[in-house]
């Protein structure tokens, strides 16, 4: 991900276009300066056309000027033939009267004439001063001519006109032979026009050509770079140079002399017209090129690639960001791109639709659309950030499991929903929020200053609210609920404690029968503690029974005792009053006065094989321990299997126990004694004890309450009201134990009073078996 930061894959991008137009320039200027080097080759191709057509022209020009000088000789000779004839008749003085020939030879364009003899031998010299007859090559040129003329069709015509060579010069030669009457008199009037510098001068003026006559000196056929092309029946040998063109051809001359050629020299000038066109041209076109390269580099980068960039850097913006209110702004083109950010935009939008929908996914609960536990907590981590105080109510609906299993999930899931919108009505109150947590828990907070009054009124309202009979599909259900309040920041400062504070207060409402609120104190904790304990107590052997002593006044002996239940906890000795309410609660109280029953059995099988067969033992029954299937058959079993009277065995009942489902209880204290057991009146003197429902009751011994017998010493009412008691007692058959009797005038007034049995602190605190049974056998 190196290259991804801030367009790093546009820069590539860009050096990747910057690349390709360059490449594409350099391709085409090879391309187009290739087409140009082409495009001059065909334009000049013509050249070699050109140059023999004007060289043959030349060529016509200077035979154009043989045929004059071959008919200047013949004109010429048949005029000498005359002046001859007009000579030898009327004298040459004559002769200029009737033809005037030297002026006419003087205006002719001869440069040399001569007559010369039958040999060719020089007669006279008619024109051409500086000729020099005795030069090698005038005789050369006189000797060719005389055997040209000797040819035999020349013979006949008596004239010839043509050019003839030398080592030095190539010449136009004319003759005419001039007839006499006898043959051998015969002259010949020759003409000698030298080709020389001055003739080609004249040519080159006439033709507008630069013609040069060169001799032969054998390069030019042998000049590999020479080209030979045949046109007008003619060879022409051309020679290409950088800026000119040579063209070369014979002479055509009539004697034996050293062959002459004519060149003519003619510039390159559409080859270099052309490569001095097209190289502008070609280099306009590249220029343009590339200033159009350019330009379409810089357009691509400013009109796409720059939006480009722009996308990405938004986009960038988003994958790594949490902000999804960006948009791209639209642009004022009207192509793909701006497509494109069209099609981004409505990317980004449902992206943001998207992301606010999982947001509410993680925020809420779907059934019933309250918050969920994480926004809660969200929530409560804002109160505390800004130091607010707040009451958590936790709920908890009674029942619900029941509901949710026997009519389905379908019912209780429209359940929570009604039970939900119940609560919603509290949210119209800005300080209140409500959640739901799982199941059928919700958490309702209120903020604000926490006052127990209002907060109890709130929770209190809260439940009635929610107390209702609600109807799904046609049936009734009656909702009630439990709750929990902790508060903010009374109780902690974490909201995981507060969650969990307000947990336990509501189990606390739910074991105390539901439909109750509570608000969390410590002891809930403790209790909360001993009761996860208190499950394996009875596995881990942890309980062990006290006995206490019962004191029998009427023959002073010991005869029997209370059995009392310990807890040693790793943390020492739990006493009752921390655990057996509790017990009672969870339910965990039948296993322990199970276990209470059996080692009281099993002291009483100890001391009546000891001798003392009168010896009891009671113990303390609680309701859901009377309340088990097969009471009666149990006990019988557990006596049965010691092999224990039923007289051994006393069970001792509260009254309140009692009255929950007196019907039931009554019908079961008479079982009990039916079979030989006695039934003991717990704690008689506090709460509603009353002699009216005594009297009813399948009881055989009342034990009054330490309460009343704390000052019957000193206290004459107090003493006259236990009095009282005990004889009611008496009236109704019923025999007495005080109990928590820690004094001996205490001892001394329950003797005065009538009473029968004594049991407290006087006699002994409760024991431990071991050193109950040495109390027993010293007493
Ligand atoms: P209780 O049945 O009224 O038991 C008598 C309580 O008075 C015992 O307390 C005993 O230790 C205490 N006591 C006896 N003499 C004196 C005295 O002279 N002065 C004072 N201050 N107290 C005296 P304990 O053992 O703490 O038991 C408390 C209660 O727990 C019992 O009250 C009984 O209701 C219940 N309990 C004890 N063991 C069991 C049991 O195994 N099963 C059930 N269901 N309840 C039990
Ligand atoms: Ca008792
Ligand atoms: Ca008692």
């Amino acid at each position: 991900m190196k290259n991804s930061s801030k367009g790093g894959y546009i820069i590539k991008l860009m050096r990747k276009i910057a690349l390709i137009f360059i490449t594409v320039t350099i391709i085409s200027s090879i391309l187009y300066y290739a087409l140009g080097k082409k495009i001059i080759n065909v334009a000049s191709s013509g050249e070699l056309d050109r140059g023999p057509g004007r060289t043959n022209a030349v060529i016509k020009q200077i035979e154009g000027e043989i045929k004059k000088i071959t008919s200047q000789a013949r004109e010429f000779g048949e005029n000498f033939e005359i002046t001859d004839k007009i000579d030898n008749e009327y004298g040459v003085e004559e002769r200029k009267r009737i033809i005037n020939i030297e002026k006419k030879i003087e205006k002719a364009s001869i440069t040399n004439m001569l007559i010369v003899n039958n040999n060719f031998e020089v007669n006279d010299i008619i024109k051409g001063t500086n000729l020099d007859i005795n030069n090698i090559d005038t005789q050369d040129i006189l000797n060719q001519a005389k055997d040209i003329m000797n040819k035999k069709e020349n013979k006949g015509k008596g004239f010839f006109g043509g050019v003839i060579t030398t080592k030095e010069l190539s010449n136009i030669v004319g003759v005419k032979r001039i007839n006499t009457e006898n043959s051998k008199d015969n002259t010949y009037t020759v003409i000698i026009n030298p080709i020389n510098e001055v003739f080609m001068e004249n040519i080159n003026e006439i033709t507008g050509r630069n013609i040069e006559i060169i001799k032969d000196n054998e390069s030019i056929k042998n000049d590999k770079k020479i080209k030979k092309v045949t046109l007008y029946g003619r060879d022409f040998y051309c020679k290409l140079n950088e800026e000119s063109i040579d063209i070369f051809t014979k002479f055509e001359s009539l004697g034996n002399g050293p062959e002459y050629y004519i060149k003519l020299r003619d510039d390159r000038q559409v080859r270099n017209n052309a490569t001095k066109n097209i190289s502008t041209l070609i280099g306009i076109i590249m220029i343009l090129t590339i200033i159009c390269n350019v330009l379409l580099y810089i357009f691509i980068k400013i009109k796409v690639l720059a939006r480009i960039i722009n996308i990405n850097n938004v986009v960038n913006k988003v994958t790594k960001g949490t902000d999804l209110e960006i948009e791209l702004q639209n642009d004022i083109y009207n192509d793909e791109i701006s497509v494109l950010t069209g099609d981004l935009n409505k990317m980004f939008g449902r992206l943001k639709k998207y992301a606010n929908n999982l947001e509410y996914i993680g925020s809420h609960d779907l059934l019933t659309s309250l918050i969920n536990r994480n926004k809660l907590t969200e929530y409560i981590s804002e109160l505390k950030n800004n130091n607010e105080e707040f009451a958590l109510f936790f709920i908890d609906l009674d029942n619900f499991k029941n509901i949710n299993d026997t009519l389905g999930h379908n019912v209780g899931d429209e359940l929570l929903c009604q039970v939900a919108k119940e609560l919603k009505e509290y949210t119209e109150n800005e300080n209140v929020i409500i959640s739901r947590i799982g199941g059928d828990e919700f958490i309702v907070v209120r903020k604000g200053k926490n006052n127990n009054d209002e907060i109890e009124r709130f929770a209190n309202s809260m439940l009635i609210k929610l107390n209702k009979i609600y109807s799904i599909k046609n049936y009734s259900y009656e909702i009630k609920a439990s709750m929990g309040i902790s508060l903010y920041p009374q109780h902690s400062a974490d909201e995981v404690s507060l969650m969990q504070y307000s947990d336990i207060a509501m189990y606390h409402s739910k074991k105390n029968g539901g439909n109750k609120y509570n608000i969390f104190n410590k002891k809930m904790l403790e209790s909360l503690e001993i009761e996860n304990k208190l499950k394996n107590a009875i596995r881990n052997e942890e309980f062990e029974v006290y006995y206490q002593p019962i004191y029998c006044i009427s023959n002073n002996k010991i005869i029997g005792a209370e059995a009392l239940v310990r807890w040693k906890t790793e943390d020492g000795m739990l006493y009752p009053d921390k655990f057996i309410p509790l017990a009672k609660k969870t339910g965990d109280i039948v296993d322990i006065d199970m276990f209470v029953l059996r080692q009281a059995i099993s002291l009483c099988r100890e001391w009546i094989d000891k001798g003392k067969d009168q010896f009891y033992v009671s113990i303390n029954a609680s309701k859901r321990f009377l309340k088990q299937n097969n009471f009666i058959e149990i006990i019988e079993k557990e006596l049965k299997y010691q092999n224990v009277p039923t007289s051994a065995l006393k069970l001792e009942i509260t009254e309140d126990e009692i009255i929950d489902d007196a019907e039931y209880t009554e019908k079961l204290l008479k079982e009990i004694r039916k079979i030989g057991i006695g039934v003991y009146l717990d704690d008689f003197g506090t709460g509603y004890s009353s002699f009216n429902h005594i009297k009813t009751l399948p009881i055989d011994v009342v034990k009054i309450d330490r309460s009343l017998l704390i000052n019957i010493e000193e206290d004459i009412e107090a003493k006259s009201i236990v009095e009282t008691m005990i004889s009611l007692c008496h009236k109704l058959k019923l025999k007495v134990v005080c109990e928590g009797v820690e004094e001996l005038a205490q001892v001394e007034i329950l003797k005065q009073i009538n009473c029968d049995d004594i049991q407290g602190y006087y006699f002994s605190k409760p024991l431990p078996k071991q050193l109950f049974n040495k109390f027993l056998e010293e007493f």
